[in-house]
């Protein structure tokens, strides 16, 4: 009997009925967010400008719980659309993961930043972002509930040495989130983001130009704080599961860091009060 209920437990679908739109989840964290929010018994819509990859995605789900639009999140009409397909295809849309992301031209000196570019990263990551929750909140609202993720970053938290950009766009996620949580808890909405470390994903391999998904793996090793394990897209999903799930219904506002400790760690204190 103790282990059938424990079976039962392991099994449980913690989004069964749910309706999720995923930005970004073609690839990496939000494709892999895709995967497990389907395996829970929610209906994923992907969003994404990597139309092959996002089709492909759906076809390796045999049960059609994935499907793919093409939508750029800069293009209010692109999200609009994805938004009300949503609805249209499952009924509902109770879950907005805002995903997409660009860590923009890796430039990290304020003076030799080419502002265009600046321009760009906020566009996609900051300016997307609120595109993606103001036409969730369109369809939330009358619903009196759903649920808002985005994906921002420990450089929401800390510095780490990427471009002014996105350290700047990540920490407009978190006040956006902030700001919506308290504008829209009274339709019954919660407002949450995600921050990760460093985590081996097409992002993070291209823009540093590490085609080796081991020496990208040794290099986040040698900074993080909790060793004997890697950070994978894997369990950035896992929190977004947790945070879309009912077992989150009273936590909104908050932004949750996925990085082993690393934010709050000071490393130029790595060796105590040797000093003293
Ligand atoms: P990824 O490149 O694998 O995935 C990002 C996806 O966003 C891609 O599929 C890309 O096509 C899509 N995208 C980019 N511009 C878009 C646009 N205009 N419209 C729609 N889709 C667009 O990288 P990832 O690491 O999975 O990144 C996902 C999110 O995680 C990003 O917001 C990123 O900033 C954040 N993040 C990543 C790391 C990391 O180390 N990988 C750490 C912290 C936060």
């Amino acid at each position: 009997m103790v282990g059938s209920i424990h079976q039962s437990l392991l099994v449980a679908k913690r989004l069964q009925g749910k309706v999720a739109l995923i930005t970004g989840g073609a690839s990496g964290i939000g494709a892999s967010t895709a995967r497990l929010f389907a395996k829970h018994g929610a209906k994923v819509l992907t969003a994404d400008v990597q139309d092959e990859l996002g089709h492909s995605l759906s076809k390796m789900n045999s049960d059609e719980s994935i499907s793919y639009v093409h939508c750029d999140v800069t293009s209010e009409s692109d999200v609009k659309n994805a938004v009300d397909l949503a609805v249209s295809r499952y009924g509902k849309l109770d879950i907005m993961f805002n995903n997409a992301g660009i860590l923009g031209n890796i430039e990290t000196r304020a003076v030799a930043t080419d502002t265009d570019n600046f321009k760009r990263v906020l566009d996609v990551n900051l300016v997307g972002g609120f595109l993606g929750a103001k036409h969730a909140a369109r369809v939330m609202i009358p619903a009196k509930k759903g649920c808002i993720l985005f994906t921002a970053s420990v450089a929401s938290l800390v510095c780490v040495g990427v471009p002014h950009a996105y350290t700047t766009s990540k920490h407009g996620l978190v006040g956006l989130a902030k700001s919506l949580a308290v504008e829209l808890g009274e339709y019954g909405i919660r407002v949450n983001s995600i921050s990760p470390h460093a985590v081996v994903t097409p992002l993070f391999q291209k823009s540093l130009g590490i085609s080796d998904k081991g020496k990208g793996e040794e290099m986040i090793s040698a900074t993080a704080v909790l060793k004997g394990t890697i950070l994978e897209a894997q369990d950035i999903a896992q929190a977004a599961l947790f945070l879309a799930s009912d077992e989150a219904k009273y936590l909104s506002g908050v932004n949750l860091p996925v990085d082993g400790g690393y934010s709050f760690n000071n490393q130029t204190w790595k060796n105590g009060l040797e000093f003293c």
